[in-house]
């Protein structure tokens, strides 16, 4: 039987260190599990965590019958459980966070049981009273399980990331994850291709900035991209295997958090595209989440890298056009200004630009050399995506055309995190980029 906790055990215990620091890693959780089942030993892990006497396990209604119940009841030894089962589709906004700290605030703590959204929820709903939490996820849909920040709707529609808390375990039962809907492991694949894109965004961003960059994220999870990969044919299969593989890239990306400290490594220019479209897509959003968004942007900005890359001479940029008029004619007068706001910090004017342009011609043979190992071929990308069932174009994802163009063309407006897409939409070229590219 595969071990499927090699090097996160260890980095977890603070045994495995950065090479490049000699520093372990400040790892806020006690545990993580990764095993072909946890039926029957829910008691056992949990209790070493002393998470209190009352202990409240949330799941919505399809985790509940997926995992849910199951873990209430094996939990039973350890004191008095409550069950809260939220309703199906859980969105992490405000009203619902509220909700469950209404609904459990006789318990010590929570268990949440489901995956991306519901884990969000329990862990701001626990960050916000100070009580511990611990997941189990029931699907490899993201990465986010590791992560000590929730992906947050605020009241105000604005999705944004939250500082919170880690969970004090997180366990990941194979049999169940592998028997979710192939979709959300498509999804959690996606999620995962994120790693080309964004480290050669990360990479540029501190050559030309000189802003922080640290490759451990990426030795984390060197050797098992390739085998999720290659398992990936296995996810539509609901093979064990295969979501073994992929739930060890998105744990062991989520671990890169804890030595760095931030969330670069995973989320670059790709993921401005999806908040984009769950920020503001409206009504033509088509409810695919956060994975199956991440994948088909990182395929496009993947193809986008490949062809300014692929340029002798550097793209040269104009001084930025920004008009916080246009902001708001976008997205209303509140969000409008926080996203102007944000967007400004990293906007060029003249004298930054002719600037910009002299270091990056200075320099672009030597960064194109850095960033070509980093790439991945966007074919074996969307190969990958394919055979684990996933969508690969916006057409796939149920986009319109349009609303697909204005994700690429506006997603640099939701983050100060300056990528490729600023880069081409500077120099002019984007929009006849995404004339021309698949959609
Ligand atoms: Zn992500």
């Amino acid at each position: 039987m595969t071990d499927w906790n090699v090097l996160i055990s260890e980095v977890v215990a603070g045994k495995w260190k950065d090479p490049t620091t000699n520093k372990a890693a400040t790892v806020p959780f006690e545990m993580i599990r990764i095993e072909d089942s946890l039926d029957g030993g829910e008691a056992d892990m949990i209790a070493p965590l002393k998470l209190g006497r009352r202990i409240a396990v949330v799941s919505d209604v399809n985790t509940n019958e997926a995992m849910g119940r199951r873990v209430a009841k094996h939990l039973k030894p350890l004191g008095t459980i409550d069950e809260l089962v939220l309703p199906g589709n859980t969105h992490c906004d405000e009203p619902t966070i509220a909700l469950v700290q209404e609904k459990t605030r006789h318990a010590d703590a929570i268990i949440a049981v489901g995956s991306g959204a519901l884990s969000d929820t329990c862990k701001y709903a626990t960050f916000k009273d100070g009580r511990k939490y611990a997941t189990f996820g029931t699907a490899a849909s993201m990465n986010g399980y590791a992560a000590s920040t929730a992906s947050v709707t605020l009241n105000n529609g604005y999705k944004t990331s939250l500082p919170a808390h880690a969970p004090r375990g997180i366990f990941l039962d194979l049999k169940v994850t592998a028997e979710a809907p192939h979709w959300l492991s498509a999804a959690g694949l996606g999620d995962s291709l994120c790693r080309p894109t964004a480290q050669v965004e990360w990479w540029a961003s501190h050559r030309l900035f000189g802003t922080f960059y640290s490759s451990v994220p990426y030795t984390l999870i060197a050797d098992d991209e390739p085998k999720m990969i290659e398992a990936a044919p296995g996810l539509v299969k609901h093979e064990i295997a295969a979501n073994g593989h992929l739930h060890r890239v998105l744990t062991l990306c989520g671990l890169g958090v804890c030595f760095t400290g931030v969330s670069h490594h995973g989320s670059m220019g790709e993921h401005q595209v999806s908040h984009w479209i769950d920020m503001f897509a409206g009504p033509a959003h088509p409810g695919t989440t956060h994975g199956q968004q991440v994948g088909v942007a990182s395929l496009a900005i993947a193809r986008l890298h490949h062809q300014l890359l692929a340029l002798d001479r550097p793209p040269l940029i104009k001084p930025t056009h920004i008009v916080e008029a246009e902001f708001i004619e976008r997205y209303g007068v509140e969000i409008g200004r926080m996203c102007y706001a944000e967007a400004k910090k990293k906007s060029f004017d003249r004298p930054g630009a002719e600037a910009f342009n002299r270091k990056l011609s200075a320099m672009w043979d030597e960064l194109r050399d850095e960033l070509r190992p980093m790439l991945m071929d966007p074919a074996r990308m969307k190969a990958a995506i394919l055979a684990a069932g996933g969508p690969t174009t916006a057409t796939e994802l149920g986009l319109p055309r349009k609303v697909w163009r204005d994700a690429m063309k506006f997603a640099r407006d939701v983050r100060n995190r300056w990528s490729f897409l600023d880069l081409a939409d500077d120099a002019g070229i984007l929009d006849d980029f995404l004339d021309r590219d698949e959609q």
